[in-house]
């Protein structure tokens, strides 16, 4: 199950690549790299990891005075304890922005504890099924507090039940993992609650000044923006209404047969999305 989902997660990504914008360097100086990983960094205390097993898989090392927080475990890092402790010298909590073993592969393992979107629960036995330490649940609306820096955690359903994203307001930044698809959203939810979800994400945008949302997959261009969000929540009120009809999905990948696009996005979905 694990590796026929990773297989058409690759094949989607891949097969989609007009979607995506040519991956490039970060120009971010480089604080770690081996095979498995890149940390860049960000700002003087944000750093991004890209995987390379799953279209530069993201992961987020969040520091404040105190703790700091891995947003995100990649596909398969070894010892990735070891690489963000030499990077941080705070504690690390790690949490997920969903259950997908792109974002919480084996690696998951370095960490005693996990935090995820109860959402996700369901996920559990099939993609996370092999973790030895202890799941614990985040709370939509909860304040994570580093010292000095604050992650709101703001619940996203629409890729999966229990995506979730990391809002910096004191950064003007967020974490939005595949919430928004990088470049492709699979969507597994109803469009309904997905355009509850753009909603709501676009409202802190708007409130508190937002710039943008780093993706689950970066290539340092395709950042989520407010406009994206409001594209997206257009498109799929458009799909509900029957304005616009889904073609059949090119990979017809992962229980997800249709397809609408929107502007430099897709939108894979199924059936039961419409209602
Ligand atoms: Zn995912």
């Amino acid at each position: 199950m694990k590796k026929s989902f990773l297989t058409c997660i690759l094949f989607v990504f891949i097969g989609n690549s007009a979607f995506m914008q040519a991956s490039s360097q970060n120009d971010g100086k480089i604080v770690f790299n081996n095979d498995d990983v890149v940390f860049r960094q960000i700002d003087e205390h944000t750093w991004v990891g890209s995987g390379n097993q799953m279209f530069q898989e993201s992961l987020y090392l969040v520091e404040g005075n105190d703790k700091a927080i891995l947003i995100d475990a990649g596909t398969n890092i070894k010892n990735l304890d070891k690489i963000v402790a030499s990077i941080t010298d705070k504690p690390v909590t790690l949490v997920a922005t969903h259950v997908h073993p792109d974002h919480t592969g084996p690696s998951i393992n370095c960490f005693p504890e996990i935090w995820i979107n109860p959402g996700d629960t369901v996920l559990i036995p099939s993609l996370m099924g092999n973790y030895r330490g202890a799941v614990n649940y985040l709370y939509d609306g909860e304040i994570l507090n580093l010292g000095g820096r604050q992650l709101e955690v703001v619940f996203s359903p629409g890729h999966t039940p229990g995506s979730t994203t990391f809002i910096d307001k004191t950064a003007g930044y967020g974490f939005s993992g595949d919430s928004f698809g990088s470049s492709l959203l699979l969507l597994t939810v109803d469009f309904s609650t997905f355009i509850t979800t753009c909603e709501k994400i676009s409202a802190i945008m708007e409130a508190e000044k937002i710039n943008y949302l780093y993706p689950g997959h970066y290539n340092n261009y395709n950042e989520e923006t407010l406009v994206k969000l409001k594209d997206m929540v257009s498109l799929s009120r458009s799909v509900l209404s029957g304005d616009i009809n889904g073609f059949p999905n090119p990979d017809d990948t992962f229980g997800l047969r249709l397809a609408v696009d929107g502007d430099g996005y897709r939108i894979i979905y199924n059936e039961n999305a419409v209602k």
